[in-house]
């Protein structure tokens, strides 16, 4: 099934019938075979999604490279480019959080381009402690609007499987659950 709009798609009930037994739930994971998608409903709060439902590209590699990351950076970025694995998953969103996506972006990207004027201010200023808060401002924002802005992370994927962090619990407790 294409993931992309499509005005003529079969209504609601037809599509959860496609998606069923392709996704379920592991405790706090959801979990979905390759190639499947999605039920329409917001991954957050289970309200009925917006559509058009964007589909994204999610990597992820094995954390243990990340010792790469210590040892040297342009290293570690070329390996993690060739070992990770990589899947499309289309994680849809209510009205309401696809707001708080937005608002985060902003606030992410606000921050990043005050931190950065604040180091400008100490170039021009020749104040290093200007351009020390302007550096740790733009790094805090990165992170505030990555990490509030994200919908769902993955914490594994393999050729058959993609296991994703993030959902709320309702979307969650709709799902089947898979106990081990
Ligand atoms: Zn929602």
């Amino acid at each position: 099934m294409t993931q992309e709009f499509n005005p003529y798609a079969p209504p609601r009930a037809a599509l959860e019938k496609e998606t069923n037994n392709a996704c379920w739930r592991e405790d706090k994971l959801l979990v979905m075979q390759v190639g499947s998608t999605l039920p329409p409903r917001c991954v957050k709060c289970n309200q009925p999604a917006l559509t058009p439902i964007k589909t994204r590209k999610i990597y992820w590699h094995h954390p243990g490279w990340y010792v790469l990351f210590f040892l040297s950076i342009p290293i570690y970025i070329i390996v993690a480019i060739v070992v990770r694995k990589k899947a499309d998953i289309a994680p849809a969103l209510c009205d309401a959080h696809r707001n708080r996506r937005r608002l985060f972006l902003a606030i992410g990207w606000g921050g990043f381009l005050l931190g950065l004027g604040l180091v400008f201010v100490g170039i021009s200023l020749k104040s290093s402690g200007w351009g020390i808060i302007g550096g740790i401002s733009m790094l805090l924002f990165i992170i505030v609007g990555m990490i509030g802005s994200r919908i769902v992370f993955p914490t594994r994927i393999t050729k058959e499987q993609v296991r994703l962090k993030g959902c709320g619990k309702a979307f969650l407790d709709s799902l089947p659950q898979i106990s081990f």
